[in-house]
């Protein structure tokens, strides 16, 4: 059986970045850049004001003070239709273009009318170029605002509409298809009758995979019969990833690894010494240039959702062109002493004590299936395999949740 990090290595090697794909701005929100992208205009497309108030000649203030003819009113939106000689003002909103001949503005609290058209001033330096944005100071032409590889934010989203972009290059969010799979399983609106249990992993994976920023796509429930899967399966290799939970485990049942074989999924490994989540299994499927990986998570809820964070969050994060590591591992310490049994590296759930300095307790947790105890839990501790004793003040790998 191989070990968390050979299983890592591995998932490394055979998930790559996606194709580039035109998407719309707004869903490009978190994706990589795939082009270079350069502005179509000047921006500001011109001299603009950046104050409501008046453009002047610069030099008629060199007092602080002046009284002006008031040639015109330059809204925004309207062009300046006359030129501003010595002694004069145009009357200016904030970003309309500058008028010919003027170089400065003066904001509006500095000015007073006296009369229809004739304006006394009282402001201090006043310079030329002063409440004035030059013609192409934010963005020239031609010029490369945002490049390759940059994660698009909202803010981004703002850049691109003003140089004229709702459509962008991008390295596209993944999508990732969910098959719960067990024939005891029930819809979350129903309740469970004998021998059955509601899905909680489907809703659980989905949410996962929004928060890993990936597209969940939900397959619903397959029964534990060689046809549903076998149906259901083909739709699920149409994603980018199909995440199936359950069926993966020595029951008699778990007909999931049979059934993805006879749809030219590769087996990559099955089985990894972890606990929860032993059963993992990993293949990948390339058929007429198209490659969808694929993740068969053990069934239990605590092993579904612990496999989806080392693993599948991983995967997600290479296809959508992502380097940095996904994983928000911490060095804790032990808050109190704890005697930890296994043969297998464990995953087990714990509480911040004391978050800002890094201490943690175990939870009391009932294994794999225990996922109501998880909701107490801020981060999973690493323990090694073997039994060990631990000491308060012991330090220990995390995963924060
Ligand atoms: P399996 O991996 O199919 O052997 O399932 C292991 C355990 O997880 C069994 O107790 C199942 O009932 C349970 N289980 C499987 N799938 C789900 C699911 N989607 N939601 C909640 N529990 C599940
Ligand atoms: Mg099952």
């Amino acid at each position: 059986m191989i070990s968390i990090t050979e299983a890592l290595d591995l998932i490394d090697q055979h998930a790559a970045k996606s194709p580039a794909q035109q998407v719309a701005a707004l869903e490009a929100v978190g994706c990589l850049l795939a082009e270079d992208v350069a502005s179509d205009i000047d921006s500001p497309p011109y001299d603009k004001a950046m104050m409501d108030g008046y453009a002047v000649v610069a030099a008629d203030l060199a007092s602080d003070s002046a009284e002006l003819d008031v040639i015109e009113v330059i809204t925004a939106g309207n062009v300046p239709t006359k030129k501003v000689a010595a002694s004069q003002a145009a009357q200016i909103m904030t970003g309309a273009p500058i008028p010919a001949g003027a170089d400065a503005v003066v904001m509006i609290e500095q000015t007073q009318m006296i009369g229809e058209a004739r304006v006394r001033i009282e402001a201090p330096n006043i310079t030329a170029g002063k409440n004035i944005m030059p013609k192409a100071s934010s963005l020239a032409r031609g010029a490369t605002v945002l490049s390759a590889g940059k994660r698009l934010r909202p803010l981004e989203v703002g850049i691109l509409a003003e140089v004229g972009r709702d459509h962008v290059s991008v390295v596209p969010q993944p999508r990732v298809a969910i098959l719960s799979t067990g024939d005891e399983l029930v819809e979350v609106g129903e309740m469970p009758g004998p021998g059955r249990i509601r899905n909680s992993n489907g809703p659980m994976l989905a949410a996962q995979i929004a928060a890993a920023e990936g597209t969940p796509i939900n397959l619903g429930i397959a029964r534990d019969v060689r046809q549903e899967l076998t149906e259901k399966i083909a739709r699920g290799l149409e994603a980018d990833i199909l995440v199936l939970s359950g069926g993966v485990s020595a029951g008699l049942l778990d007909l999931v690894p049979s059934v993805l074989a006879e749809h030219q999924v590769v087996q990559i490994f099955h089985k990894v010494q972890l606990k929860p989540g032993k059963p993992i299994w990993f293949g990948k499927r390339v058929v007429s240039g198209k490659t969808t990986l694929v993740f068969g998570l053990p069934g239990n809820p605590v092993s579904s959702m612990v496999c989806f964070e080392l693993f599948v969050r991983r995967a997600i994060g290479l296809l959508a062109g992502r380097t940095e590591n996904e994983l928000r591992s911490a060095e804790v310490e032990l808050a109190e002493p704890f005697f930890h049994r296994g043969d297998r590296p464990t995953l087990f759930p714990a509480r911040w004590v004391n978050a800002a300095q890094r201490t943690a307790a175990p939870l009391a947790w009932k294994g794999s299936a225990d996922l109501a105890a998880m909701a107490a839990a801020d981060l999973l501790l690493q323990f090694p395999a073997g039994d060990a004793e631990y000491l308060a003040g012991d330090r220990i790998a995390g995963l924060v949740l």
